[in-house]
């Protein structure tokens, strides 16, 4: 049965809505963005259901640590040598549009700066 208080990301990771999986650990999972901005364009999002970057505290430390560490390895084997870009879109001036903390990589084409 699908909770309702369960975000959009919790359920992707939880196997009830599918999605193109590209890492999946203990901490996190990352997929393809289904709404892709760029060749390439995957989250990295905690398995933990933190809404924001402004809802992080001293015990999530690591845990983004690991987060980028996986964007590393995932970008690496997905072929982005010539770099990408590594966004957390934060609240409403920033349109976050899900409110579970995911980082998105971006790459495969030149990026604009400054960003839209
Ligand atoms: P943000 O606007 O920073 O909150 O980013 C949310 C991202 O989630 C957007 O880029 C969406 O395209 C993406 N997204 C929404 N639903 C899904 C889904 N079911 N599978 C993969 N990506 C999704």
């Amino acid at each position: 049965m699908t909770s309702p208080s369960k975000t959009l990301f919790e359920r992707i990771a939880d196997g009830e809505i599918p999605a193109d999986f590209l890492h999946k650990d203990d901490l996190c999972i990352a997929f393809r963005d289904i709404n892709p901005q760029a060749p390439v364009h995957f989250l990295v999002v905690p398995r933990k259901p933190i809404p924001t970057l402004d809802d992080l505290t001293v015990e999530d430390q690591n845990l983004v640590g690991h987060l980028f560490l996986v964007a590393q390895k995932v970008a690496a084997a997905e072929g982005l040598t010539r770099g990408y870009r590594a966004v957390f879109n934060c609240r409403e001036d920033a349109f976050q549009t899900v409110p579970h903390l995911h980082l998105h990589i971006l790459g495969g084409r030149k990026m604009g700066w400054p960003p839209g």
